[in-house]
């Protein structure tokens, strides 16, 4: 199937996008990288009546960094991410992440801010941002606010974006303390989505858990955060995580607060026990790093 017949503006500035937003409302859409939103068109599954393409626009490009905070712009693509040394050297879970996400056709065109609006609870990005406590900086005629990556992703390809507004960047402040990390999805075939997977944040002070974010995809409507279970680390030295009692007990604790839902191909209950396959190779993982 073909698209139904939009118009098609290429904007210049954020300035224009929002003027942009304003005069057409519901009926405009943001185009990054066309990767989600053009097969969305052809299935007719969207029917705007303007795309505003968002590629000239050099303020929502690349990742910098000032002092303790790391900006990745809107419009940066997956391939940027992975080839970006400040990635590789402050924010190393999107360094390992990013070579799941799809493959390297699609890396070369989509995009940070792409994949966060469309909201996919299968993508790689959404997760991330909340394990790394990103900000998401947002641009609206009012001017611009700012939102936590845990309270922006609020239900299936639905975020906390309102029609007239742009997603700017988002930010990450590099913590001073010890970090160690886990990423890994399980997926049928490399590039798929996938059937679960996890990331993982632990700050250490002397091998001792003072903060710790586990965030779950692909088993919900949303990426979702083992709230218990990050409680559960917090004060622990790290080498008891993978007692086996503290491994057993978190991985009931995990399984229990995530509440899975089957997708087309994976069965809820497979999801709840990947769920506590991947706590256990993340806590060993760590302990071990
Ligand atoms: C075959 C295939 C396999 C894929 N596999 C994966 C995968 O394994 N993991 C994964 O995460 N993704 C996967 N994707 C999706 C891919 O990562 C896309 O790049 C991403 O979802 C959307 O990015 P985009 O830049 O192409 O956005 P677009 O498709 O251009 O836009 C997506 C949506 O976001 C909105 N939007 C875009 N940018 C902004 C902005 N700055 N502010 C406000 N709204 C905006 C658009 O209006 C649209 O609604 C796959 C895609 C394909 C086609």
């Amino acid at each position: 199937m073909k698209a139904a017949a939009f118009n098609y503006q290429r904007a210049n500035s954020i300035q224009e996008v929002i003027q942009l937003l304003g005069k057409y409302g519901d009926n405009a859409k943001l185009m990054a990288g066309g990767q989600s939103l053009l097969p969305s068109l052809n299935m007719r599954l969207s029917n705007p009546e303007i795309l505003i393409d968002l590629q000239s626009i050099a303020e929502l490009k690349g990742i910098t960094q000032i002092d303790q905070v790391v900006r990745v712009g809107a419009m940066t693509t997956h391939t940027e991410i992975e080839n970006s040394p400040i990635i590789q050297q402050h924010l190393p879970i999107l360094s390992e992440a990013v070579p799941h996400i799809a493959h390297r056709a699609i890396r070369n065109l989509g995009t940070w801010g792409g994949s966060c609006v469309y909201g996919d609870p299968a993508a790689e990005w959404p997760a991330c941002a909340i394990a790394l406590d990103g900000v998401m900086v947002i641009q609206g005629a009012q001017g611009e606010r700012r939102v936590l990556a845990k309270d922006f992703f609020l239900d299936l390809y639905t975020t906390a974006l309102e029609p007239n507004e742009i997603l700017v960047a988002t930010e990450f402040n590099l913590s001073t303390a010890t970090n160690k990390h886990y990423f890994e999805e399980l997926s049928r075939r490399h590039g798929d989505y996938a059937a679960t997977g996890i990331v993982c944040q632990v700050e250490l002070k002397q091998d001792v858990v003072i903060d710790s974010r586990i965030v779950y995809f692909s088993v919900a409507s949303t990426p979702l955060m083992a709230l218990g279970v990050q409680e559960s680390l917090n004060g622990k030295n790290i080498q008891s995580l993978i007692s086996p009692e503290f491994l057993s007990s978190a991985i009931q604790m995990a399984k229990s607060e995530i509440a899975t839902l089957a997708d087309l191909t994976n069965s809820a209950q497979m999801k709840t026990h990947l769920v506590g396959v991947l706590l256990e190779r993340a806590l060993k993982h760590i302990a071990h790093q």
